[in-house]
């Protein structure tokens, strides 16, 4: 299938397009990221080639979904493969969330000068908001491989790790102030997933684990209630 419509939310601190592309048009609207750490190949292997196969009718999305896709949210760190922004900010820890916070333990988590000053997590501002995704999948990847779920999403987290084996958990192991799970998830009750894909896991069996998951993730609101939105 090809996309319906292709736009540029935003430009990267290097100047780089921070890309959305659009398939499908019925009413559950997803928004499927990669990218956000840019060292996390893993997760943005599979947003491409999630996009790619889509294109090429590969594979297929299923009726009633509006799904967005941004392959690359920190195209610089993805140029770079390093996690942080060209800034060295770390975009999970930069979105304006309650509890955002400029303090760090680790220069890997440096959340910026200020909650939501970088201009790529403008740009994912602005997809939430025009976008209005039901859910939102991001995909990153971790050495503790796990489906991360936030907002009352518990029972889309399970049913994710049904399929692809991984620990479903609400909680990573250590506070994230100003990531996108808070964000959305725990501050709006959007169904965010955050799912850890095995870093160093080989592309190929990336692409294998993964799909039936990710298929079972983005159909599970066409068949299950929604979470009452708030915020
Ligand atoms: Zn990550």
């Amino acid at each position: 299938m090809k996309h319906l419509g292709h736009r540029v939310f935003g430009k990267s601190v290097a100047n780089r397009d921070i890309e959305v592309f659009r398939y499908g048009t019925g009413q559950l609207s997803i928004l499927l990221m990669g990218g956000v750490h840019g060292d996390e190949t893993e997760g943005t292997f599979f947003v491409n080639k999630f996009r790619t196969e889509l294109e090429k009718g590969k594979i297929d999305l299923p009726e009633g979904i509006t799904l967005h896709i941004c392959p690359q949210a920190n195209p610089d760190g993805c140029a770079d493969n390093r996690r942080t922004n060209h800034r060295n900010v770390d975009l999970n820890r930069n979105l304006p969330t309650k509890d955002w916070t400029g303090a760090f333990t680790n220069v890997r988590f440096y959340p910026g000068p200020h909650a939501g000053s970088e201009p790529e997590n403008q740009a994912i501002l602005g997809m939430i908001a025009e976008c209005m995704p039901s859910v939102i999948f991001s995909l990153h990847s971790y050495e503790n491989p796990m489906v991360n779920f936030n907002g009352d999403s518990e029972d889309l987290g399970q049913a994710m790790a049904r399929a692809n084996g991984l620990p479903a958990k609400g909680d990573i192991g250590y506070p994230t102030p100003g990531s996108l799970g808070t964000y959305a998830g725990w501050e709006r009750n959007i169904p965010t997933i955050t799912l850890e894909i095995l870093r160093g896991q080989a592309h190929e069996q990336v692409w294998s684990a993964h799909l039936e998951g990710m298929n079972v993730g983005l159909s599970y609101y066409l068949t299950h209630k929604l979470p009452p939105r708030k915020g």
